[in-house]
C-alpha cells in the first residue's frame, strides 16, 4: 500500500525529533500493510486482530513509555504518536495496546512488587502475556469510588467477589488488574485466568469497537495468594493515575482516527462528480473540511504541548482531562462530517469513515465520559466540583 500522507497543515513535523518521526513512519507504514488489508473484515466478524499482536510487540509499542523490563523506555511523543498511528489503523487496535501498556504493565510498573514486575513485565513487552484492567462495574462507571466489589483477606489468600462490566481484552486476558475494596480502601489486585471462582464473557451485539474483545468479569469466592496484591496501589487514586496515563494515548489515538476520515472525506470529494463537478468544489462540502483540517490541526498542537509537558513532569490531570475531551469530541465531529461527505457510500464498510464513526463513540464514553472531563476540568478553573 502507498504511503499514508497525514494532514500537518502547521508543519509539525519540524517539531518533533528525527527519532520520532522515524516511530511515527514505521508505525504507520506498519498499519497500512498490515492492518489495513485485514481490519473491515475483523470488524465486520466482530473479532480482535490476535495475530497482530507478535508484530505489535516486535514494534516496541507495548508499555512502550516504561523503562526496563523489556520495554521500550521511549518518551511520551514517541509513544502518543504510535497511538495516533495505531488509531488511524482501528480504535480497537489502539485499545488493545492502551490498555496492555497504560492500564495493566504501568501499575505494574508503578505500583507492583519486584516480583511482580519480573514475573509479568517482559512477558507482556512481548505480547506472551495479555492484560485487562477491571474498574467499571455494572452499576458503577462514572462513579468507580461506589464499586461494589469486595476483597477480604482471609489466612495466606484474599478472596475477591464482585462483577466487572465492560472490560477491554477480558476474555483474551491472562492476568486481570482487579481493583476492589479491602475494608474501605481501594485495592489492585492481580487475577489470573484460571484461577478457581474466576470467569469472564464477551458483551454480545456492539455496534462500536468490534474489533475489539470487550467482556465480563466473574469473581465469586475466587481466592488469589496475598502476594497477587500491588503492595503501592493504595487508593482509588492509584486507579485512577493509569487513567491518567491511558488518556493521555486518546488524546493522542483519536487524532489518527479523524485524520483517516479526513483524508478518505477528502479524496472522496475530489473525485466523486456530482452535478457535473467534484463534491469538493461545493461551498458547502469545503466547508466541512476545512472545520476538520482545522479542529484536527489544533488537536495536534494540544497533544503535542501536553507531549512536551510530560516530558517536563509538568503535565496536569486537568490538561489530560481537556486534551482527552477536545479531541474525543473533533474526532466524533470529523468522523460525522467524513461520512455525510461520502453520501451513501459513508454506510458501507467498502470505506473506513463508518467504521471510525461507530468506534469512536466507545472513546467518547471510555476512560471518563465527555461529560466528567468537561466537569474536571470545570472544577479545576472554579475550585468547585459539580461532579456529586
Ligand atoms: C468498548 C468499551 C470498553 C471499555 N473498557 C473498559 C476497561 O477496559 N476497563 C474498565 O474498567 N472500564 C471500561 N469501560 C467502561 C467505561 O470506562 C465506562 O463505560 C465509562 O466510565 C462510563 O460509565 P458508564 O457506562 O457506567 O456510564 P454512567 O456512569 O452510567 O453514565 C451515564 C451518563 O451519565 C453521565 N454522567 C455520569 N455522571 C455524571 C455527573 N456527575 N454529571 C453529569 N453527567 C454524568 C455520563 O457522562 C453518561 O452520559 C469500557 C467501555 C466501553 C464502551
Amino acid at each position: 500500500m502507498k504511503p499514508f500522507k497525514a494532514l500537518d497543515y502547521f508543519q509539525l513535523d519540524g517539531l518533533l525529533t528525527e527519532e520520532e518521526i522515524l516511530i511515527r513512519d514505521t508505525l504507520r507504514q506498519f498499519v497500512s500493510d498490515k492492518v489495513l488489508p485485514v481490519i473491515e473484515r475483523h470488524h465486520r466478524e466482530g473479532t480482535f486482530p490476535r495475530d497482530l499482536i507478535p508484530q505489535l510487540a516486535d514494534l516496541g509499542t507495548l508499555g512502550s513509555n516504561l523503562q526496563g523490563y523489556g520495554c521500550a523506555g521511549l518518551g511520551p511523543v514517541a509513544y502518543g504518536l504510535i497511538m495516533q498511528e495505531l488509531e488511524r489503523g482501528d480504535s480497537g487496535l489502539r485499545s488493545f495496546v492502551s490498555v496492555q501498556g497504560g492500564l495493566v504493565m504501568y501499575p505494574i510498573h508503578a505500583f507492583g512488587s519486584e516480583a511482580q514486575k519480573e514475573r509479568w513485565l517482559p512477558a507482556m513487552a512481548r505480547g506472551e502475556k495479555i492484560g485487562c484492567f477491571g474498574l467499571t462495574e455494572p452499576d458503577y462507571g462514572s462513579n468507580p469510588a461506589g464499586m461494589l466489589t469486595r476483597a477480604v483477606k482471609k489466612g495466606d489468600r484474599y478472596v475477591l467477589n464482585g462483577t466487572k462490566a465492560w472490560i477491554t481484552n477480558g476474555t483474551m486476558a491472562d492476568v486481570a488488574l482487579v481493583w476492589a475494596k479491602l475494608e474501605r480502601e481501594v485495592a489492585g489486585f492481580l487475577v489470573e485466568r484460571g484461577t478457581p471462582g474466576f470467569s469472564a464473557r464477551d458483551h454480545e451485539g456492539k455496534f462500536s469497537l468490534r474489533a475489539s474483545v470487550t467482556s465480563e468479569l466473574a469473581l465469586q469466592d475466587c481466592a488469589i495468594p496475598l502476594e497477587n496484591r500491588l503492595p503501592k496501589a493504595d487508593g482509588l487514586k492509584a486507579a485512577l493515575a493509569c487513567l491518567n496515563q491511558a488518556r493521555y494515548g486518546i488524546a493522542w489515538g483519536v487524532i489518527g482516527s479523524a485524520l483517516a476520515v479526513f483524508d478518505e472525506a477528502l479524496e472522496y470529494a475530489k473525485t466523486r462528480i456530482v452535478f457535473g463537478k467534484p463534491v469538493a468544489a461545493f461551498q458547502l462540502q469545503q466547508r466541512k473540511l476545512v472545520w476538520m483540517a482545522t479542529e484536527i490541526t489544533k488537536g495536534q498542537l494540544l497533544c503535542l504541548q501536553l507531549g512536551r509537558l510530560k516530558e517536563a513532569g509538568k503535565a496536569a490531570p486537568a490538561q489530560v482531562s481537556m486534551a482527552k475531551m477536545n479531541n474525543c469530541q473533533v474526532a466524533r465531529e470529523c468522523a460525522r462530517l467524513g461520512r455525510e461527505i461520502l453520501g451513501a457510500n459513508g454506510i458501507t464498510d467498502e470505506y473506513q469513515v463508518g467504521r471510525h464513526l461507530c468506534n469512536i463513540e466507545s472513546v467518547y464514553t471510555y476512560e471518563g465520559t465527555h461529560d466528567i472531563h468537561t466537569l474536571i476540568v470545570g472544577q479545576d478553573l472554579t475550585g468547585l466540583s459539580a461532579i456529586l
